[in-house]
């Protein structure tokens, strides 16, 4: 199957839009991916055809929706190799590992330990630094090499007895460094820890398959994979999530309440109290649907094309440092400009009609890594072309020479 990019963009309704009278050149991806027809039209649809809340009525659209609902479960289920019954629906990525760390921190014990990165996003930190408040468990921190890799003997050291989760990014969204989620996982189960994954940024740009991983937890939120916002995804191996105490309580969580006890209902509805996000499930079931159609390896190299590429015409530039540059990562470009502040390259950039992200991205703790304050970031997806990895660079040139 050939990857014809200029196919692809013209299901991407948003991609023919200017800004500041140049066409858009949207390299924000990464916080955010824009959506394909298929997934506008299927909540359209919903909306317009067949739409009630879910599993409360006996009425046609009431079932009709149920069944669009638990169908995305199952769509989501099968493109990451999971039973629907291991899939959760969220709002999005952050909230699925609140979930996760407020339900195992309610069995963990002051000295226990949680094994984290250098290169995660605030998602995967604060809700640890939660239990690491409210509970006395320690956090410790997988160093980051100069190249962006995390430093495999530091973390083996890190893990011990004490070790009860290990929480890592399966991509940096800041480095684009794509981590070895299998072998992570074996050693942390080595160690008798259990393993979570942050596949925010990872699920997106590679097949990934939770069982070959052994993740006990994988989480992704439905937005940066072409899917709506709104929506995220925990997958927890069954008998973890069979282990886990329910989030929020509400309706739709129980088996039964009665003025003086409370019994809950199965996973994965007992982490979905009230009406969950109906219309964005179906939303994300039609963007897992369409993705899964497209020849994801094409997709992986086109991406790597348009990064060498912009790294390549770039090569001279001395005002420019790139930040993490791990063999096999993925393709965001994260960078600072000589004497200029990351936001006013990114506000000049957008002159040019240019979208890139600038700031800390969520991630402190990697930028103090690298010493910076700040960084410009520019993140490319299935569907940037060629043409606009140049307009970048000639954009980010024009940039450049307006500050020195
Ligand atoms: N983890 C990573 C690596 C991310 O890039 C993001 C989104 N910036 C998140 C977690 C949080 O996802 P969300 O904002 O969709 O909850």
């Amino acid at each position: 199957m050939a990857f014809d990019v200029q196919a692809v963009r013209a299901e991407f309704p948003i991609l023919l839009r200017h800004v500041h009278g140049k066409p858009l050149v949207y390299l924000d991806s990464a916080a955010s991916a824009q959506k394909p027809r298929a997934v506008i039209e299927a909540m359209t649809r919903a909306m317009e055809h067949s739409y009630a809340n879910v599993h409360r009525g006996l009425h046609t659209l009431a079932n009709e929706t149920t069944d669009a609902y638990e169908g995305a479960r199952s769509k989501i289920a099968g493109f990451i190799g999971a039973d629907p019954h291991e899939i959760v629906f969220t709002k999005g990525g952050t909230e699925a590992v609140n979930l996760v760390a407020s339900g195992i921190g309610a069995s963990l014990q002051p000295g226990d330990e949680i094994v984290l990165s250098e290169m995660e996003h605030h998602a995967n930190i604060v809700p640890w630094h939660f239990l690491r408040e409210r509970k006395g468990v320690v956090l410790k921190w997988v160093p980051v090499t100069d190249d962006g890799r995390l430093d495999l003997e530091a973390y083996q050291d890190l893990l011990g007895p004490k070790t009860r989760l290990v929480a890592l990014s399966h991509m940096s969204n800041v480095l684009g460094t794509i981590n070895d989620a299998k072998a992570l996982a074996r050693m942390a189960h080595e160690a008798g820890a259990l393993v979570l994954f942050d596949g925010c940024q990872a699920i997106v740009h590679k097949p990934v398959d939770v069982k070959d991983i052994d993740a006990d937890f994988y989480v992704f939120s439905g937005h940066k994979l072409y899917g709506p916002t709104g929506i995220g995804i925990l997958y927890g191996k069954a008998e973890r999530l069979a282990a886990l105490p329910p989030y929020q309580g509400g309706g739709e969580m129980i088996a039964t309440v009665t003025r003086d006890e409370i019994t809950y209902a199965d996973p994965p509805h007992r982490f979905e109290a009230g009406t969950p996000p109906i219309l964005e499930a179906i939303g994300l079931g039609a963007a897992v649907d369409w993705l899964a159609a497209q020849d994801r390896e094409a997709i992986a190299a086109h991406e790597h094309r348009l990064y060498a590429r912009v790294r390549d015409r770039l090569a001279g530039a001395n005002w420019l440092k790139v930040i993490g540059e791990a063999p096999g990562k993925g393709a965001i470009l994260s960078f600072t400009v000589d004497g200029a502040h990351a936001h006013d390259v990114a506000q000049i950039l957008d002159r040019y009609g240019v979208a890139v992200r600038a700031g800390t991205h969520c991630a402190e703790p990697l930028m103090r890594r690298f010493g910076v304050s700040s960084s410009a970031r520019a993140s490319f997806a299935l569907y940037n072309t060629e043409d606009e990895a140049d307009a970048f660079v000639d954009a980010l040139t024009k940039t450049q020479a307006f500050f020195a």
